[in-house]
């Protein structure tokens, strides 16, 4: 990848991030303190401070948390995005030690293994000053904190699973804020670690079955413009045996949709010949041939 996915880090003190390939092993550097941000809203009597033990450092934090009865689901977009009203639970998805600079998603936030302790001591904590977000957690703030995950999940050497699902999440988060570039750009990352993980992760991953993380994979195609191999995964979802008819619905849904998007490209491959070259390919070993 060519852009710098750490870029807004660089005033935490992350500042040689650009030779970092979040899926490859290796190293990173750290951080400076930044003044603490203020936001006066009563946002906050819709929060609470769960305490949360850090197993990288052992100290014991609070970390913000949305009551469940502050937000209500508006949408759920067709690649899992959901739009949140009120309080957005993205927003606090993150929990962050402030003593060591160990972060992750708060689902993963205890999953890490003994060895990748020392990878976030050596790595993070080091280089970590400290930073207070104040009690108020804003859009910007969140994405600053999805990036300490995503850096703290490169360092860890962690699961592709795991950095395309933190990935997804940023662009989520850069399509609230209307950055079509920056949110392109992870949707890509995302999708480089999805393909990674269908083949070397076993499902369930965050919750979805093998035909929910072939749909994703599709969908994720199809958003980054990849219509061909949008295709393909929609196309394994529509004919295997046993998916949920929903599922099947949306990846038909999907399907719609690039052919609507290539007839107004102008392009002069119909569906039914991509179809037929993808039944090419399956005969002949190529990429169907990981599906089983
Ligand atoms: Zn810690």
């Amino acid at each position: 990848m060519d852009n710098n996915l750490f870029s807004d880090l660089e005033n935490l003190g992350f500042k040689d991030t650009n030779q970092l390939n979040i899926y490859q092993n290796s190293e990173s550097k750290a951080a400076d303190t930044v003044k603490p941000e203020e936001k006066a809203v009563d946002e906050d009597s819709l929060l609470y401070d769960r305490t949360v033990t850090c197993p990288v450092c052992g100290s014991v934090f609070k970390a913000r948390s949305v009551k469940n009865s502050s937000y209500r689901i508006e949408e759920k977009q067709s690649d899992y995005f959901i739009r949140y009203s009120i309080v957005n639970p993205y927003f606090y998805d993150v929990w962050l030690c402030n003593d060591c600079g160990y972060a992750a998603m708060k689902s993963e936030f205890d999953k890490i293994k003994e060895f990748q302790k020392d990878s976030v001591k050596t790595n993070i904590s080091s280089k970590w000053h400290g930073k207070d977000y104040g009690q108020i957690y804003d859009l910007d703030i969140a994405i600053e904190r999805y990036k300490l995950s995503l850096l703290n999940f490169t360092v860890i050497n962690a699961p592709a699973s795991k950095k395309a699902m933190n990935c997804l999440k940023i662009a989520w988060m850069y399509r609230i804020k209307g950055d079509a570039e920056k949110e392109m750009t992870f949707l890509k990352n995302a999708l480089e670690g999805f393909n990674t993980a269908f083949s070397n992760e076993r499902c369930p991953i965050f919750g979805m079955d093998l035909h929910t993380l072939t749909y994703l994979i599709g969908e994720l195609n199809r958003r980054v413009g990849n219509y061909e191999e949008a295709l393909l995964w929609f196309s394994k979802v529509i004919t295997a045996i046993g998916v949920d008819q929903k599922l099947k619905e949306k990846a038909r849904t999907q399907k719609d949709l690039i052919k609507e998007a290539r007839l107004l490209e102008g392009k002069d491959i119909t569906i039914e010949e991509i179809e037929a070259k993808q039944e090419e390919t399956k005969k002949k070993g190529g990429f169907f041939s990981k599906f089983k």
